[in-house]
């Protein structure tokens, strides 16, 4: 027999909670499995956050182009280990317009495939084994399974609801000598909560006085509403020294199937997730690249236009799951909304799912899915995430069906 429990791919399921113990295989994550349910239900799809409608007609145009025309963009052949010249500095320049950064796109600005492989490389780089990885819960799953592929210990602090603000002094308190890393998400999935400037110098702060890397995923740096604004955590003072920003062109061009991501931060820091990285996938798609390189430079207002109509859906499904009976918060940004379902069921959220997608025909993610085991479980247990990144017909038509079938998933 295997030494299951202790091999990477399991305490990496386990991390996820997509390991059963019971046959010892790895469950597909929670995203495949409400897209399956979803789909054997005939369900509209609000479980995994992607658009209905891909990201702009010239950015894919871009990319196309740099395939098939020899003259055109890069090479199909592989690219340079830490990304394309041009979009690293497409990257450098897009953190200096918008929010004042200065970045040598040389040393610090890396290229992965995806945010999620940013994640991973600078989890693997920083997370030593045995140590503590600190973190807010519910959590984007790949931490969790990140930090156990590491050997470390995911320790948690909850966002409670309703308004999921992060808890600074909880946070530093659970600092200690065996903490090697901090892993923050602003704008937060699922919460949408956006973190201050205030809040994010005070843990890059004490993350400094304990000599603890902070690795902040802003993956939603361009759907905040409202007058809610970004700030990445590399705008904070200090922060050169401890963090490292991750983010991706998915989220921010509607194009989530594209994966390009990046990692930014010193020199020094970057070239350990570099250390990494090499190893991982060691480079990616040129194609991409070169296109979303385009889209940092010149978005030709797609960032704005996006913003506001995904707002204004999230407005229409708050309304559409307050209606039907849940308790809906308001995010501030992102493609989630949160809802409590304690109203009308007291079904564990799961439970409530899996029947909310074969009785109402909607799909929707239980938020125990994304949190682990400890106090605030229980809380958290009575949320399910609804995705909002749909169009206004697929979010009228999960809205209708709620109100008809709630009775029958609640029952
Ligand atoms: N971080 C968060 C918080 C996310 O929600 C996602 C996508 N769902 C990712 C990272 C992954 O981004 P990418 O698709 O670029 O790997």
């Amino acid at each position: 027999m295997w030494p299951m429990l202790n091999s990477p791919w399991a305490r990496a399921a386990a991390g996820a909670n997509t390991f059963d113990a019971d046959s010892g295989t790895v469950l597909p994550t929670v995203y495949e499995r409400t897209n399956a349910a979803a789909a054997s239900a005939g369900a509209v799809n609000l479980g995994q956050g992607f658009p209905d409608r891909d990201g702009p007609q010239w950015l894919r145009q871009a990319a196309a182009e740099a395939i098939t025309e020899p003259d055109v963009g890069p090479t199909n052949q592989y690219s340079p280990g830490i990304g394309l010249p041009v979009l690293r500095q497409a990257v450098a320049d897009h953190q200096a317009r918008r929010y004042g950064l200065t970045l040598d796109p040389d040393t610090q600005v890396m290229v992965t495939t995806g945010a999620t492989e940013g994640i991973a490389a600078c989890i693997l780089a920083f997370a030593s084994p045995g140590s503590e990885v600190l973190t807010y819960e519910p959590w984007y799953d790949s931490y969790g399974a990140l930090a156990a592929l590491a050997g470390a210990q995911l320790v948690t602090v909850p966002l409670r609801a309703p308004v999921f603000r992060p808890e600074v002094e909880a946070l530093i308190s659970r600092i200690s000598e065996r903490t090697s890393m901090i892993l923050l998400n602003t704008p937060h999935n699922p919460t949408g909560s956006v973190f201050t400037a205030e809040e994010l110098e005070r843990i890059v702060a004490a993350a400094a006085a304990h000599d603890v890397v902070v690795m902040c995923d802003e993956v939603y740096e361009h759907l905040v509403f409202g007058e809610s604004a970004h700030t990445p955590v590399l705008a904070v003072p200090g922060a050169e020294k401890v963090a490292l920003g991750i983010s991706s062109a998915g989220k921010a061009f509607s194009l989530t199937g594209w994966k390009v991501g990046w990692v930014t931060g010193s020199a020094e820091l970057v070239n350990r997730v570099r250390g990494v990285k090499q190893f991982l996938t060691f480079t990616s798609g040129p194609a991409y690249q070169w296109a979303v390189a385009q889209g940092l430079d010149d978005d030709r207002g797609f960032f704005d236009e996006n913003r506001a109509e995904l707002e204004s859906h999230r407005d229409l499904l708050v309304s559409g799951l307050a209606a039907a009976g849940l308790e809906p918060t308001v995010p501030q940004a992102g493609y989630f909304v949160l809802a409590d379902i304690s109203g009308v069921t007291d079904l564990p959220a799961d439970e409530f799912c899996l029947r909310l997608a074969a009785r109402a025909g909607v799909g929707a993610i239980p938020v125990s899915a994304l949190t682990g085991q400890h106090e605030a479980s229980a809380e958290l247990d009575r949320l399910v995430r609804f995705a909002f990144c749909k169009d206004r017909s697929t979010l009228e038509q999960a809205i209708r069906r709620l109100s008809e079938g709630i009775g029958r998933a609640a029952a």
